[in-house]
C-alpha cells in the first residue's frame, strides 16, 4: 500500500491532555503499533465544541435513545452545542478518507456503547451512545468503528485490523482506476477473506460481479462497497475460519501426499478445537502455496491480511 491508513480516534487516547481534568488516556497499543501502519485523525467533541480544559466533567441525562449532555454538578446542559458542532464536523471528516473510528468508550461525548445514561432518581442504565458517536455513526453508517477497551479483546482487534486493511485497498484501488476488470481482480482476490466474513455476502457479491457488463461502473462500485462493508461488519469466527482452511486444503488435492494432507487435517481439527492459533494453519498453507506454486492462492489475501508483526492471528 502507498500510504498509510487514516482512523479518526478520540484525542485522548493518543496521549493529549485533553480530558476534562488535563489528564489522558493514552492507548500504547494504538500509538505505538498500530500507530506504524495509520494516520490518526485525533477529534476530541468536548475541546472541539469549545469546552475548555479543564472543564466540568459531563454525564447523560434523560432518555437513553435521545439523551442530554449535562455537567455533573452545576447541570449545565451542553446538548445544542455538542450536536451543533458534531453535525458540523462529521461532514469536514468526509474529506478526510477515513477507513474507521476508535471512540474512547463510556464517554458521554465520545462512547459508542454501553454509556451510562442517568433517570431523574440519579440511577443509570448502560445502554447510552455518547452525542458525537452517535452523529459520527449515524453519518458513516458503515465504516468499521470500535472503541479502545473492546480492541484488547484479541478477536475484536483482529476483526476490526483486517477490516481497516481491505477498506485501505479497496480506497486504494479506487483511487488507481476504476473500472469493471478492477472491480474483478479486486473481488477475486479477497473471495476467501470474504468467505471467513460471511458466506452470504461472498455469494451476493459473485452474483454482483458476474451481471458488472449490464451495470453503470458507479452503480456497480456503490452495490459492491455496500456489501464489502456489511460483509466486514459480520465478525470471523473459529468456525467460518475452519470452513476457509478446508476450502483451501482443497485446492491442494492433487499436489499433497496422503502423509502431508493428514498433517493439515490435524493441524486444521487444532485450531478448530482452540489448540493452536490461526496462524499455525495458515502458515502451514502458505507453506504449500509457494512449494506447489498455487497462483490462484497466492493472491488471496485471506493468507496475509494484515502485516505479520501485528501478531493478530496468534492468539486460541
Ligand atoms: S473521551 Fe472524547 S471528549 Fe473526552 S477527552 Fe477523550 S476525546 Fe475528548
Amino acid at each position: 500500500m502507498t500510504d498509510k491508513i487514516k482512523l479518526g480516534i478520540s484525542t485522548c487516547l493518543l496521549g493529549q491532555p485533553v480530558r476534562y481534568d488535563g489528564g489522558h488516556k493514552w492507548d500504547r497499543f494504538l500509538t505505538d503499533t498500530l500507530g506504524n501502519y495509520v494516520d490518526f485523525v485525533p477529534v476530541c467533541p468536548e475541546v472541539e465544541c469549545g469546552l475548555g480544559i479543564p472543564r466540568e466533567a459531563m454525564h447523560l441525562v434523560g432518555d437513553p435513545a435521545e439523551p442530554r449532555l449535562v455537567t455533573i454538578r452545576s447541570g449545565v446542559d451542553h446538548t445544542e452545542r455538542m450536536l451543533n458542532w458534531a453535525r458540523r464536523r462529521v461532514v469536514e471528516l468526509e474529506k478526510e478518507d477515513l477507513c474507521g473510528f476508535i471512540f474512547k468508550s463510556k464517554s458521554p461525548s465520545s462512547g459508542m456503547e454501553r454509556v451510562k445514561v442517568y433517570g431523574p432518581a440519579g440511577s443509570a442504565a448502560n445502554t447510552g451512545v455518547g452525542l458525537f458517536a452517535r452523529a459520527f455513526m449515524d453519518h458513516f453508517p458503515l465504516l468499521p468503528v470500535e472503541e479502545e477497551g473492546r480492541l484488547h479483546d484479541p478477536k475484536l482487534r483482529e476483526n476490526f485490523i483486517e477490516a481497516i486493511f481491505t477498506l485501505k485497498r479497496w480506497r486504494e484501488m479506487l483511487h488507481l482506476q476504476q473500472g469493471r476488470g478492477a472491480l474483478v481482480d479486486f473481488h477475486t482476490c479477497h473471495k476467501l477473506l470474504l468467505r471467513a466474513h460471511s458466506l452470504e455476502h461472498l455469494r451476493q457479491m459473485g452474483k454482483l460481479v458476474a451481471q458488472a457488463p449490464s451495470l453503470a461502473v458507479s452503480e456497480l462500485y456503490a452495490r459492491y462497497q455496500n456489501l464489502l462493508l456489511e460483509a466486514l461488519a459480520r465478525k470471523t469466527t473459529t468456525r467460518k475460519n475452519t470452513d476457509v482452511l478446508y476450502h483451501l486444503m482443497g485446492h491442494f488435492k492433487k499436489d499433497l501426499s496422503a502423509d502431508e494432507k493428514q498433517e493439515l487435517r490435524e493441524i486444521i481439527d487444532q485450531y478448530h478445537r482452540g489448540l493452536v492459533p490461526l496462524i499455525v494453519p495458515v502458515t502451514l498453507i502458505n507453506h504449500y502455496v509457494r512449494k506447489y506454486d498455487e497462483p490462484y492462492l497466492k493472491g488471496q489475501w485471506y493468507l496475509h491480511p494484515h502485516p505479520i508483526e501485528l501478531q493478530l492471528r496468534n492468539h486460541v
